[in-house]
């Protein structure tokens, strides 16, 4: 079953096309979050939820020497990760529209961004790192005045105090905050 189809069939309305669901099969999470889908295809992205992009890169080394036909079949059948109990599923909550689009002024992240690609750097990086630039979805040669930019963004995206408190949000606030202290660190150096 493809995503858009899942979509519909959970709401039953027409599918906001800013929308996109986390692609671990049976999450009912947005897929916020982007990781590459093997070593050799780092530019073609999974978008997880929080907790399943985490747990894709926690089980990243795992996938070495998979081809990204094999990894995708893995991930789409559940069979490699540990079920989180994650607080998201539990009220079916969805994330607003205009959560899921990261404004992106400066045409740095998006598919036609000129410049370098995504390359083997990422699969050098340590985890915290490569977790950090997912949850920001940051490339790897970003610099720390992107990071800075997309950081004031997400956190103003993301605070609670505009999502009503939103338990979400704050833990993802959480992870953001983590996610930029590992990379200015690193690019501070
Ligand atoms: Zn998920």
């Amino acid at each position: 079953m493809t995503r858009a189809r899942r979509h519909a069939s959970a709401l039953a309305e027409p599918i906001d096309p800013r929308l996109r669901a986390c692609d671990q099969p049976g999450c009912v999470g947005e897929g916020l979050f982007r990781a590459p889908k093997a070593r050799d295809r780092l530019t073609d992205y999974f978008w997880f939820c929080l907790e399943h992009v985490r747990a894709y890169n926690a089980a990243w080394d795992y996938y070495r020497g998979m081809s990204s036909h094999e990894i995708e079949r893995q991930v789409r059948n559940d069979t490699v990760w540990q079920r989180p109990s994650w607080p998201f599923s539990a009220n079916g909550k969805r994330v607003r529209a205009d959560d899921v689009v990261f404004e992106d002024p400066f045409e740095v992240f998006g598919e036609n961004a000129p410049g370098p690609k995504p390359d083997s750097r990422l699969r050098e990086l340590p985890p915290e790192e490569r977790e950090a630039l997912a949850i920001l979805d940051l490339p790897p040669e970003v610099t720390l005045e992107e990071l800075k930019t997309r950081y004031k963004i997400l956190v103003k995206r993301h605070h609670p105090d505009a999502n009503g408190g939103d338990r979400q949000a704050e833990e993802r606030l959480k992870a953001i905050n983590r996610a930029y202290s590992t990379l200015r660190k690193r690019l501070a150096a």
